[in-house]
């Protein structure tokens, strides 16, 4: 059986009719740059965000930056973000020259609340908590506090689109609840485009239009520049196919909680491994299935001998990466970004996976153990 991490190809085939004429389309009005495609997505992500503003660009690495400009920090202000992550929210507040106060992971990947106020100083201004692998960060204590320091807040949403948060207030669409969310529609993500492509949401309409205009070059109208602004636009074709796809995002996070559910169930007997957790306070997309166990690199070399691949996100926190380090941060710092470091291991989940498939895998993952115990 062929395995592969995420099948593009079997989830176009499904639906190409309706993508390719949503393509065709384009190509034919050749208006490839802010044609009507492109409102027509960012409204229909705006209703499907239960109404909060969504304002598209170029990628998810540019929707963290455009939003940290959009808060007019000053040199030097200093924002939390997970030590365990991404490199992209520590990226571009460094090249925004902020100073970037690490916190690290919680039990399920997503920053640790109870270690965010030993992190706050003077100088914090925002923190930016990101939520991995589909399922929300813990909201209302990171907004608790936000308020109490008064920090803004990014939710760096990348892996997360669809997930409900649930709270006193009800279910809040992941992304919709801090000062600004921030999306990727990279090619793997839940919602993915055919390149790059991300958004910025907010519930905030001046803070909308302002980032807006920072993402098209600092102008309103054009040719007349208000702020200091970049180039970062979702294409017209991107747009196009994100506008048919977001149609099926209830359905492919249903696809993959469904894959999920079944490796859940097939590795729950395997005492060396210990399975994803998943939170009460917010509905899992499983951007990534990852296990945990000591046994990693064995297990991981195991399955690509039997040609099934599996990928480590992350391998190095990032105090430790040398683009990042500040050269404060010891080995230890960061206990739980450390071990996880060396512990997770992503499994193959999208949404053309079977049963027959997850079966195959989780078979050679018990044969693995059976013989390496
Ligand atoms: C994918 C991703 C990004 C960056 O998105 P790009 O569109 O590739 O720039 C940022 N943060 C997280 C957590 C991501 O997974």
């Amino acid at each position: 059986m062929k395995i592969v991490m995420v099948d593009l190809q079997a989830q176009y085939r499904r639906l190409r009719s309706e993508i390719d004429e949503a393509m065709q389309e384009v190509l034919h009005s050749a208006q490839f740059i802010r044609g009507p495609q492109v409102k027509e997505f960012s409204d229909a992500l705006s209703r499907y965000l239960h109404g909060a503003y969504a304002v598209p660009c170029g990628n998810g690495t540019d929707a963290l930056q455009i939003a940290l400009m959009a808060l007019d920090l000053q040199p030097d202000d200093e924002v939390i973000l997970p030590a365990f992550t991404y490199a992209a929210a520590a990226e571009v507040t460094h090249l925004l020259r902020l100073q970037p106060r690490f916190v690290d992971a919680g039990e399920d990947f997503n920053i640790d609340v109870a270690k965010i106020e030993e992190a706050v100083t003077s100088k914090t201004k925002a923190i930016i908590p990101v939520h991995h692998f589909g399922q929300t960060s813990k909201m209302d204590a990171i907004l608790n506090m936000a308020q109490k320091h008064n920090l803004f807040v990014i939710e760096d949403n990348a892996q997360s689109l669809g997930a409900d948060y649930f709270s006193a207030e009800g279910a809040r669409k992941a992304g919709t609840i801090g000062d600004i969310g921030t999306t990727s529609f990279f090619p793997t993500k839940n919602l993915a485009c055919f390149g790059d492509g991300g958004a910025m949401i907010t519930q905030n309409q001046e803070l909308a239009k302002k980032l807006a205009m920072i993402a098209n070059h600092g102008q309103q109208k054009k040719y007349y520049h208000e702020i200091i602004g970049v180039n970062s636009r979702l294409d017209t074709l991107q747009a196009a196919v994100l506008k048919t796809k977001l149609q099926y995002l209830d359905d492919f996070n249903h696809r993959r909680r469904t894959a999920a559910d079944q490796y859940d169930f097939r590795l729950k007997e395997i005492s060396e491994i210990k399975l994803p957790v998943r939170n009460a306070h917010s509905s899992h997309v499983f951007h990534q299935y990852v296990i945990q166990t000591e046994k990693r690199d064995a297990l991981q070399k195991f399955l690509a001998d039997n040609e099934i691949p599996s990928m480590i996100y992350y391998p190095l926190p990032l105090p430790f990466q040398p683009a990042y380090q500040n050269a404060r941060y010891k080995k230890g710092r960061f206990p739980r970004a450390e071990k996880l470091s060396a512990a997770v291991l992503s499994l193959p989940i999208h949404t053309e996976m079977n049963e027959a498939m997850v079966d195959y895998i989780c078979d050679a993952i018990v044969k693995f153990f059976k013989t390496k115990s």
